[in-house]
């Protein structure tokens, strides 16, 4: 099986090589042979071949259906790159990876705000209200004079059935509860249609499962108050994207929140933090997102392929991570004194134990 790794930037460069070796020893324990393709991307393919995101490497993803994303530090790239689409957002929009799964689930060990959550976010991923990705040719952002900016939202109902789908599937696998986020008493066509087109999903396909609606704004004051109440939430791109800090905030901290991206076919795993300059290169960056992300990316690929060696590694690789954290050794951001190596070994040697 052919799995690809980009380090990304800033911390990428630690905690994608720590979650690469877990990952390398649950497969090879589970007897799958992984081989790693290993593939540039951010500061290090400016060096190498002149942009953040070279065709030489998206022509490698399209051969391959799952890979390892580090996080981009796109604002600390040279100038000429700042205005780009980020690498995320190109691989994403490349290969319409149209579902990006963020679960937020309180881990025992770790002093959370809300200590009983267990809750997935889907966000959609392609459109929304992140204008830089919703045109054919150029950025629906933009400047007509230099005092005045304008984005442009895009909300189709081929993204939100697709979307909507995958929320109802999982939470048919979950607690059967689907809260839809959107603020339709505002954006009342955008995200309307987006909050119509789930229910009607929901309710046509899914009579088993429970629906309920927010607007966005009154949602991050629930999360707070009783975050335990809710199971699979979805809602469109950026609302998704501010949501699932709250959440992963409130659960652990931004290092333990996991998440995928995919498509029909294809999943990338990807930490929902980001490359987190002021710690880079100091030996003290989490990886238990990472770690927890590409479990994910296992559990999917299981499920795909009917292959439940693939579902067994996933699962040995989240005990050891929770284990670990469990036992008291856990990173500065969780208020431990493991470095990342220190982590990243227990774990390491936990899976191994399995
Ligand atoms: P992006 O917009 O690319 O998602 P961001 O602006 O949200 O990035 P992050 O890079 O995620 O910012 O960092 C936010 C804060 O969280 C920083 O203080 C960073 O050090 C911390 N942080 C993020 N990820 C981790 C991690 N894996 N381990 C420890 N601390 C982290």
């Amino acid at each position: 099986m052919r799995i690809g790794v980009i380090l990304g930037d800033g911390i990428g460069r630690e905690i994608v090589p720590a979650t690469q070796r877990v990952v390398a020893a649950a497969t090879a324990a589970a007897g799958i042979d992984v081989d790693w393709v290993d593939l540039p991307v951010g500061l290090e393919a400016i060096e190498s071949h002149g942009t953040p995101i070279p065709d030489s490497t998206l022509a490698t993803l399209d051969e391959l259906d799952a890979w390892i994303l580090g996080p981009h530090d796109s604002a600390g790239y040279p100038e000429r790159f700042r205005g780009q689409l980020t690498p995320g957002a190109v691989v994403r929009k490349r290969f319409d990876l149209f579902a990006n799964v963020r679960p937020a689930r309180s881990l025992e060990g770790v002093a959370s705000m809300v200590t009983d959550m267990d809750l997935v976010i889907v966000r959609e991923n392609t459109e929304g209200l992140y204008a830089d990705r919703n045109m054919f040719a150029g950025s629906g952002e933009f400047m007509p004079t230099p005092d005045v900016a304008m984005a442009v939202g895009m909300v189709t109902r081929k993204a939100c059935e697709r979307i909507a789908h995958t929320a109802f599937a999982l939470a048919c696998a979950r607690r059967r509860h689907v809260t839809i986020v959107h603020k339709a008493n505002v954006l009342s066509m955008t995200t309307g249609l987006f909050r119509d087109v789930c229910r009607e999903v929901g309710e046509s396909s899914y009579p088993d499962v429970r629906i309920d609606d927010e607007h966005v704004d009154a949602m991050a004051a629930h999360l707070v108050r009783r975050g335990r109440d809710f199971d699979v939430i979805v809602t469109e791109n950026m609302f998704g994207d501010i949501l699932s800090d709250l959440t992963a905030e409130l659960s652990g901290s931004l290092g333990t929140a996991p998440s995928v991206n995919a498509s029909e076919t294809k999943v990338m795993a990807q930490a929902a933090h980001g490359a987190a300059p002021d710690i880079a290169g100091r030996n003290r960056a989490n990886p238990t997102a990472l770690m927890l992300s590409a479990a994910m990316m296992l559990e999917v690929l299981g499920d795909r392929r009917d292959d439940h060696r693939l579902n067994a590694a996933s699962r040995w690789i989240s005990e050891a991570v929770r284990d670990t954290i469990c036992s008291g050794v856990a990173t500065a951001d969780l208020g431990g004194l493991a470095s990342t190596a220190e982590f990243a070994e227990t774990v390491l040697a936990r899976t191994l134990r399995r």
